[in-house]
């Protein structure tokens, strides 16, 4: 089984914790990985960025990095930095683990358009604009009445040609059509499902979706029992995802449609409570959506993508 992961909290939780990759309490970790037995990972580790304060997230960002890079030294001989794609097939070749390093929350560039080059050469692939507040490029979910600011406008031209992936998710819906607007390369919505299944500011409406698509870019099915089924039902799981897949297969997503477990950031359904299990999620989708679509949605999609793009 084959995987690629879009999003996941994994190393921002280990540096709040003060816990190694080897460890037994986060839903990924080196034992959860061996036990998933891939033949191929790639996982995009998010550092996530909880200040909207541009100093105060630069400061953070910095500091996770420290984090995260003395993963990579602890435990190279299991995983290792991919910046490029060369390096992400070169990781899976030798049978370790490709990380990826993206950002959660753009408040991390400081309000310093330098700094986007400066991470990406630090191995930065991506960044979502923001969380869910409102920073100094955009507004987020939860701050819907701010669209892209100019300085955020600027940060996307900036992003766009140092090579820096756009991750859409967490966007206010004003900032995503002012996105839109300006935006030339393909991007990401690395972990959102769709919005007329689950009615949430999180979730991707059809039309964006359908924008998505057209641009060829990538959606990552996001895990979260919250974003999979609205209200009360706390017990969604491999049939909402199923579903969820589904209707972007619906909207002529096959090309699109990839992961974002959103792992160590969000309550995932007991039965992939860790990526040790994952393979549960891959036989189901198997039965119901056959293995050729099931292996794009795992692996083949976002290895397309990042092909191209990275
Ligand atoms: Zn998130």
């Amino acid at each position: 089984m084959k995987m690629i992961d879009l999003h996941c909290d994994t190393m921002s939780e280990l540096a709040k914790r003060g816990l190694d990759f080897d460890n037994e309490i986060t839903a990924v970790s080196q034992n959860q990985v061996a036990a998933a037995g891939f033949s191929a990972y790639a996982q995009c580790f998010a550092l996530f960025v909880e200040e909207d304060d541009d100093i105060a997230a630069a400061i953070k960002w910095n500091e996770y990095e420290r984090v995260f890079h003395r993963q990579l030294v602890k435990y190279q001989d299991r995983m290792v930095l991919a910046a490029s794609y060369k390096e992400l097939v070169d990781a899976v070749q030798e049978g370790r683990i490709a990380a990826l390093l993206t950002c959660e929350n753009a408040s991390a560039f400081g309000g310093n358009l330098a700094r986007i080059e400066m991470m990406k050469k630090r191995g930065c692939i991506m960044a979502s604009l923001t969380w869910n507040g409102r920073n100094s490029l955009a507004g987020g979910a939860s701050a819907q009445e701010y669209g892209l600011s100019e300085f955020g406008k600027k940060a996307v031209a900036e992003m766009e040609r140092c090579r820096m992936l756009v991750d859409i998710s967490h966007l206010s819906d004003r900032a995503t059509e002012d996105f839109f607007q300006i935006a030339i390369r393909p991007f990401v919505a690395s972990h959102s499902n769709c919005r007329s299944l689950c009615r949430h500011p999180r979730n991707l409406p059809d039309e964006y979706i359908s924008e998505i698509i057209q641009r060829r870019g990538l959606i990552g099915i996001n895990f979260f029992k919250g974003f999979l089924c609205s209200g009360e039902d706390k017990t969604a799981g491999f049939s909402e995802i199923g579903d969820h897949i589904e209707h972007l297969l619906k909207l002529g997503g096959s090309e699109v449609i990839a992961l974002g477990s959103d792992y160590d950031g969000a309550e995932v359904p007991s039965e992939i409570g860790g990526i040790g299990q994952i393979e549960a999620l891959y036989t189901y989708l198997t039965d119901r959506i056959g293995r050729a679509l099931t292996e794009k949605v795992f692996f083949m999609n976002a290895d397309a993508f990042f092909q191209q793009n990275l």
